[in-house]
Parts: C-alpha cells; structure tokens; sequence
C-alpha cells in the first residue's frame, strides 16, 4: 500500500472513530438515565410509591437537557429593585387583584376565617406567582425534574422533588396531563414545588383531591396553609413603609437585626401613616429594611413579612406581594420615592416600548411585557443612536425618548 493510501485509510478511521465515539456518548447518556431511573425506581419504594405508577410516570420519559442550561445560568443583568416592583405591583395587576377578590370572596373569606390569613395577603400572592392563573410555566414536570435528578449540580433536591411528583400522581390529585410548570418544577395557581405541595396543598373544595392546578379554591387556601405554617399572625400588618429620623445609622438596618418595635419607635423611626401601627403589640419583634439603602423608602417589617418571605426567599418578593396587598386594600404608592431619575415601567409600559423598538426594525419578537435578551440588545441599540449610555435597561427615559412627539 502506497503512503497516500495509509493516510487516506487512517483519515477514514479516525472520522469512523469519532462518529462511533459520539454515537456512544449519546448510547452512554442513555444508559446513564436508565441507570439512574433504576435507581429512583429503587429510592420510589421507600417513599411508597408503587412500581406500577413509577413505570407508567417514567414511561418514555426523555432527559431535557435545556432545563440544565437554565439551572447553571448566572443572570447577567440584575434588575434593580424599582424595575422589579413596577412590573410586578402596576396599574393591571391591581385591577385584577380586585376583580379577584369580589369574583372569590366568599371562598377568602372562609380561607380566612379558617387559616386566619386575609384575602389582600393571599390574592397578592396569586397575582404575584401565577398571574392569578395565565402563567403556570409549560414544561412536563417529570421530565424536567427526572432531568435535574440524574445530572447537573443539585441531583439530591430534584431527586425529593420528582419523587413528591410521582406521589401527586399516585394520590390522584392532579392528573398528569397537567403536571407542567416552571424548568424547575413549580407548578399550578401557588406556583408550589411537589415537596412543598405534599407538605401544605389542601383540598378545599371537598372533591377529594387537592387540586393547585383545577381548583381556585384549593389554591387560595393551599397558600393561605402555607403561611399560616410559617408563622402568620391574624390580624397583625406585614409592616409599614416609615420614615427615618435625620443621621440614622443604616449598619442597625437588616432583616435578621430585629429589636422590639417600641426600640425604633424610641429611635424615630415612625410610620409614614401612623393607623398601621396602632394597636401593634410594642414588643413584637421588628427590622428595619432599605432596600435601596439610605436614600430610598424605608419599611419597618413584622413576623408576616418574614411568612411571605418563606414563600420565595428574597426580599425583593416579599416586599412586592406586601406592597401589592396593601394596594388591593386601596393603599398607594410608597410615600419616598425609589432614588432614581429613571424609574421602572408597569408590563403595560413595557408592551409599549417593545412596540416602539420594533417599529424602529429591531426583532424582539411578540411584545409581551417580558423584557428578555433581545429587547434589552434592542434597547442598548436605540441608547447607542440616541447617543444615551447603553445600559439595556427598560426604564422611562428610554420610553420617553422613544415616543413619537
Ligand atoms: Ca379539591
């Protein structure tokens, strides 16, 4: 064999190999989630659930791989606080938020008078994790989770998780079709994860099943157990916006840095309205929040404030379904204004700067209040050509000089 020849032959194993070698990698991907199927399959048992509804749950189930994308994405765009308030607390999400609450009194007022948790609390959570219901997410829980158990950084919580799913199937209480929800497994109006399901969902319409996806009542009352469960207290406010007194020392402000109210009373920090506070035991334990540091509004927060920050950990959120229930109840906007010349749009705001981008030819795709990667791309555009600095933001000043005069 000439030379040429051996080096041809050799190319050909070499691209021979390679495709043998990728065709194994899937083959071993495979064979790696059977395995670990088998292993849950085993881990199922001891969490009584029979082999029959694991088979029929993991049945043709397939990894998504693009859930693991989303668990290692880092965002590389922090929303600043007012951004996330003004899309979450606006003009629409109150109108709905009332609506509901004529629409379902008499059931939050029964899930009131039975978990002692009001009905502004347990609508904003509603408006706030659902949308009151048009956004559950849309993935199939189980492959999702059965995903996240078997690969990436987290196997050991998903694994809890997709286990708790199979049970919700097992018990019948949500049917399978609509087990679907966020890329990390929250599901239904409450936006619950399975195990915070199995630990707190109700049925409170009476048909036997706790049903967070069919059944509003349901829903309002699993939330309304949820934060009774984390410390709810009837009749006691989340807080109140206040005002602090000249030269505060913001290092004593913090959520875990709780004292007696009476103490920032002493200290001069006083409700902007000061009915909030009235009847308020003096020795409840309380925190002083700066979201957005010294300069911005001030809150004093209570034992409920800390409930509905168990829901979701962050402080951004609580103050958001607090904000959003005060504003159900017919309170307004926070008396100090956010510190910035450039405040955050309502999702009505922002369908109309999406609008505007897109006349302007850029593709941001449906304008649908949802400010992801290409509206910001098409914003820092818009920022460049007006000569503003390109910050990508979707705020008022890039709204303002987009409308037409
Ligand atoms: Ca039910």
């Amino acid at each position: 064999m000439s030379a040429a020849g051996v080096l041809v032959r050799a190319a050909a194993m070499v691209a021979l190999s390679a495709s043998l070698a990728l065709s194994a990698g899937v083959a071993q991907a495979d064979e790696a989630f059977a395995a670990c199927l088998a292993g849950l399959r085993r881990d199922a048992t001891g969490r009584g659930i029979s082999p029959a509804t694991f088979d029929a749950g993991t049945r043709d189930l397939a990894p998504d791989r693009s859930v693991l994308e989303l668990l290692d994405f880092q965002p590389e765009f922090r929303t600043p606080i007012w951004d996330y308030l003004a899309g979450l607390v606006d003009e629409e999400r109150v109108a709905d938020g009332r609506a509901m609450l004529a629409r379902w009194a008499d059931t939050l007022a029964e899930v009131e008078r039975r978990y002692g948790v009001d009905p502004a609390t347990v609508v904003a959570v509603w408006g706030v994790e659902s949308d009151f219901g048009r956004a559950f997410g849309s993935r199939p829980l189980l492959t999702s989770l059965a995903t996240l158990s078997c690969f990436g950084r987290r196997q050991g919580f998903f694994r809890g998780e997709f286990l708790a799913t199979l049970r919700i199937l097992q018990d019948g209480d949500v049917p399978a079709a609509q087990l679907v929800g966020s890329w990390a497994g929250a599901f239904g109006h409450t936006q619950f994860m399975p195990s915070t399901f199995q630990r707190v969902a109700v049925d409170f319409d009476g048909d036997g099943r706790r049903d967070i996806v069919g059944s509003v009542p349901d829903a309002l009352a699993s939330t309304a157990n949820f934060l009774r469960r984390a410390g709810w207290r009837s009749g006691e406010p989340w807080g109140w916006e206040a005002r602090l007194p000249p030269g505060f020392d913001a290092s004593i402000a913090g959520r875990q840095k709780r004292r007696p109210l009476q103490d920032w009373l002493r200290l001069g920090v006083r409700p902007v309205d000061a009915a909030r506070a009235a009847g308020v035991d003096p020795q409840a334990r309380a925190a002083v929040l700066l979201p957005a540091g010294p300069g911005g509004p001030a809150f004093v927060v209570l034992r409920n404030f800390d409930a509905i920050h168990s829901y979701n950990a962050a402080e951004s959120y609580a103050l958001a379904i607090a904000h959003l229930a005060d504003r159900l109840r017919g309170g307004g906007s926070f008396a100090t204004p956010w510190p910035t010349d450039d405040p955050g749009l309502s999702r009505a705001e922002r369908r109309e700067l999406q609008a505007l981008l897109a006349a302007r030819g850029h593709d941001i795709g449906e304008p649908d209040g949802i400010v992801g990667a290409r509206t910001r791309e098409a914003i820092r555009a818009e920022e460049a050509r007006l000569g503003l600095s390109p910050t990508g933001r979707a705020g008022r000043a890039i709204l303002e000089a987009l409308r037409p005069r």
